[in-house]
Order: structure tokens, then C-alpha cells, then sequence
């Protein structure tokens, strides 16, 4: 498996620093605002990397942070008169609402910045000894840039380039820094802001310093994966490997990935410029698994344009795929009993082949988009030789490929259709009948169809009531 490495600017090959395993951290949203479609990039993207490495056979330790202070939350809640953690923890739930939503599926930790205080403090003390870090008179603590010869090596930036920028955009009240390159690690609290105590001062950390602490404390200081979108290589995910590995002592990364923008009319979407769609608007508008095709029809590499032209083109690609998939239920289920013939045989083995021209694409950095096209190819094939003639184990053969295969895209083939509340007076209608006449199993069933729609029955003595679970 091929991985394009932004450390190295070329694909390498994948290994894991432990068999089987990987540990892969990616940076997660700040939480002050309903997420845009920009942010879902990353989102649904490293979720599908994440889906095929566990498709490959690895168990994947998969860590997500909720920057839960920072300034935009801090000005949120001054506009809104209420606390900061009031307004983190609001988006923070709607935005696991959206992701569930896109069927990204929850990190197995999602650290929070603000419950990590400790283990940030314990970093930058460890740094301050080693020297990579300083206290300036007002107690912000920086990190000594010039110490650390690497920096620069992610970004492919060089040190004296960055200074002459640097140079030219100083600022006032950045002189108490001992070079213009250093960054802030602790900053001291002001008035109506959240803070905590600290050796160097009242106040609270810098943001990358916080990812630097979480991925160590979940995932070790050594990870195989780090992932975000690309904005985040320079300065965030250089400054987190100058502090993860000036305290370490160890390589913190082996493979760096980002996602390339989600653009409109060729511009960045992002809440500064305006020019953005939130998760949410789109989803009153489409099905977000939607969405999530129009995503992966890309390369994750590759600037991708929002447009309602190749949001409809996504929707038929859907369509498509979820047409062919209900054929093929059907077909499984009405189809000719018995084995297959040997015709089906053979052509069952030609579906394997799919299989691996789908691994095939993804084993190349993750090419959606070409693991896309295999899917339809799949489809085709489907249309083609499942018909009414063909047998029950035949369709379901092609069924559970092409199940699989949309699994590891993270694409629901089967519509969840919510139940009209007459549907379901009509089938308890039909239980309770199905009970008077002592056919126990039939009223279990449709008890059994009732919940898997989400609807719980409770027979009480003024009859049977019912609620959405
Ligand atoms: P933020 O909340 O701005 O820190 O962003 C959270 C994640 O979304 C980061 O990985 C960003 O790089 C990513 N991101 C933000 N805007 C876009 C965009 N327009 N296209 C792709 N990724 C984005
Ligand atoms: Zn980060």
C-alpha cells in the first residue's frame, strides 16, 4: 500500500511501526460554529482511509481532538452572553450530529483541549528544561525555534526565508520574543476568558500545542498516521512536530496527510471569507450520503470545486449505485433456488476481479475516485447478468461485493425510509391480529421490523402504544 507522505513530497510505502496496528491522529475542528462543508473534507476523507486500512486487515487506533478553546469560541460566547464551555459543548454535539450524519463514524478517543490542561503544562515545563522553550517576563511561555535545526522539514520551508517573512509582518507586543520564528506555547489569561493555573502564569495554552499532548497521551509518542487538511501544514503541524519531537526525542509522525481544499468558485471555503455552506444546509437539501460520493469522487489531493452541477452528478452516481443494489435484493430474494450454474460460476469469479482493481485504487494513496469508478464497472456488470433467470445465491454473491465495497466508502446502500405514523397504527394493527389468532411468531416479527425503524412497543393496559427510540 502506497501513501503520498507531504514530509517526504512523494508516495512511500506503508508500514506501521507496529504489525497490524496503526495509530492515526487527526486534527479535529474548533468547535464554535455549526462545521461548514470545508471542515467535512478532512472529516470524511480520513474516515474512508480509516475504513480501508481496517478493511486491510489493521486495527486502527483512530484519535480526533474538539479544539474547545480558542479565541472564535471565546468571541462567540461574549456575543452570545453565556460561557465558553457553553458554546463548545453546543457544536460540539451538533457537529457529531453531522458526522453521524455523513456516516463518519466517532473516534475511538475524542480528546477534549480543555480536559488536557495537565498534560500540556507537563510538556511545555519538559521543554522549558530542555531548552526549547522560554518564559518571557508576562508569562507567556514560547518555543525556541532556533533550537530545533528541523524545523521547516514538513513545510519544506527554510528558517532564514521564514525570517525575512516573519521580519516584515512583526507585529507590536511580539518583542518580548527572543526571535520573530517563535511561537506561543502558554499565553496569560485575560479578563472574562476561561483560564488555568500554571507555573508560568493564570491563562491557557497555545493551539498546537495541545494536539502535540493528546496524540502522545492516546496514541504513544511515536504515530504512524497524521492527518488533516492542508491549510494545517504550516504553521500547526510543523510546530507540533518541533514540540512532540523536541520533547520526545523521537521521530513523532512517519506519514503526514492532507487533504487538498474544498473550494467554490475556485476559492477556499471558509467562515472568514463568507463564501460557505454549513453540513447542515446541504442536508435540507440532499441525502448526505450525497455529500459524502461528491467527496469521494475526488482525490483527496485534489482541490474539489462545490457545485450544484456536480452535486446532482453525485446524486445520480448514487442513484445509481443504490438502484442496482435494490435489484439485486430483490433478486436474491426472488431468484431461483439452488446452486449456482456454472455459467454464474465463472462469472462470480469476474466479480473478484473487481475486488481487486478496487484495492488496487485504494492501495495507490487512497484513489477514491478510481475505487468509484470500480463500483460502477460492478454495477454494470450487475445489470447486466442478474435478470429475472438468474439464481438467488448469484444475485446475493454480487449483492454482498457490492456491499463491501460501498461499506468501505462509508456509503449506505439501503435508504432508510422513516415509517408515516399510519404505517406503523397499520402494523401493530396487524400484530395485534396476528395475536388474537395465536400466531405468536408472525406478531414477534413484526415487532422485530418496528424496532429495526427505530419504533419501540409497549403493550399497556389501554392497549399498545408506541415511540420513536
Ligand atoms: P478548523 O476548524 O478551521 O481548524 O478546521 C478543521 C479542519 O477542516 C482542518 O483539518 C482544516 O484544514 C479543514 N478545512 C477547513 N476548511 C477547509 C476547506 N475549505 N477544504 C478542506 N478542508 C478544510
Ligand atoms: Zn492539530
Amino acid at each position: 500500500m502506497k501513501v503520498y507522505n507531504t514530509l517526504s513530497g512523494r508516495k512511500e510505502t506503508f508500514e506501521p511501526i507496529e504489525e497490524n496496528k496503526v495509530r492515526m491522529y487527526v486534527c479535529g475542528p474548533t468547535v464554535y460554529n455549526l462545521i461548514h462543508i470545508g471542515n467535512a473534507r478532512p472529516m470524511i476523507v480520513f474516515d474512508t482511509v480509516r475504513r480501508y486500512l481496517e478493511y486491510r486487515g489493521y486495527e486502527v487506533n483512530y484519535v480526533s481532538n474538539f479544539t474547545d478553546v480558542d479565541d472564535k469560541i471565546i468571541a462567540k460566547a461574549l456575543e452570545e452572553g453565556v460561557s465558553a464551555e457553553e458554546i463548545s459543548k453546543r457544536y460540539m454535539l451538533e457537529c457529531k450530529k453531522d458526522m453521524a450524519d455523513m456516516n463518519v463514524r466517532p473516534a475511538v478517543t475524542h480528546p477534549l483541549a480543555t480536559q488536557e490542561i495537565d498534560g500540556m503544562i507537563e510538556m511545555i515545563s519538559s521543554l522549558i528544561e530542555k531548552e526549547f522553550a522560554y518564559p518571557a517576563a508576562d508569562g507567556t511561555v514560547y518555543f525556541r525555534v532556533r533550537n530545533f535545526p528541523e524545523y521547516g522539514k514538513l513545510s519544506h520551508k527554510n528558517l532564514d526565508d521564514l525570517q525575512s517573512g516573519f521580519r516584515a509582518l512583526q507585529v507590536s507586543g511580539e518583542n518580548q520574543k527572543e526571535d520573530p520564528l517563535d511561537f506561543v506555547l502558554w499565553k496569560p489569561k485575560k479578563e472574562g476568558e476561561p483560564s488555568w493555573p500554571s507555573p508560568w502564569c493564570d491563562g491557557r495554552p497555545g493551539w498546537h500545542i495541545e494536539c502535540s499532548v493528546m496524540a502522545k497521551k492516546y496514541l504513544g509518542e511515536e504515530i504512524d498516521i497524521h492527518a488533516g487538511g492542508e491549510d494545517l501544514v504550516f504553521p500547526h503541524h510543523e510546530n507540533e512536530i518541533a514540540q512532540s519531537e523536541c520533547c520526545n526525542g523521537k521521530t513523532f509522525a512517519r506519514y503526514w496527510m492532507h487533504n487538498a481544499f474544498l473550494n467554490i468558485d475556485n476559492r477556499k471555503m471558509s467562515k472568514s471569507l463568507g463564501n460557505f455552506f454549513t453540513v447542515r444546509e446541504v442536508g435540507e437539501e440532499y441525502d448526505l450520503q450525497v455529500l459524502r460520493f461528491f467527496m469521494l469522487s475526488a482525490h483527496y489531493r485534489s482541490p474539489l470545486n462545490f457545485s450544484r452541477d456536480l452535486m446532482a452528478a453525485a446524486k445520480n452516481g448514487l442513484e445509481r449505485i443504490r438502484t442496482a443494489a435494490e435489484h439485486l435484493r430483490q433478486r436474491k430474494e426472488q431468484g431461483t433456488k439452488g446452486p449456482m450454474t456454472q455459467e454464474e460460476e465463472t462469472l462470480a469469479g469476474q466479480a473478484g476481479e473487481f475486488v481487486e482493481k478496487f484495492q488496487e485504487a485504494m492501495d495507490d494513496d487512497f484513489n477514491t475516485a478510481d475505487a468509484i469508478s470500480v463500483i460502477f464497472e460492478l454495477v454494470k456488470f450487475a445489470n447486466t447478468h442478474v435478470t429475472e433467470d438468474s439464481t438467488c445465491a448469484f444475485a446475493e454473491k454480487l449483492y454482498g461485493v457490492l456491499g463491501q465495497l460501498s461499506d468501505i466508502m462509508g456509503l449506505v446502500l439501503e435508504q432508510e425510509e422513516e415509517l408515516l405514523d399510519e404505517e406503523i397504527e397499520e402494523l401493530i394493527a396487524l400484530r395485534q391480529s396476528a395475536r388474537k389468532a395465536k400466531d405468536y411468531q408472525k406478531a414477534d416479527e413484526i415487532r422485530q421490523t418496528l424496532l429495526e425503524k427505530g419504533i419501540l412497543l409497549e403493550d399497556t393496559r389501554e392497549g399498545v402504544k408506541w415511540k420513536k427510540a
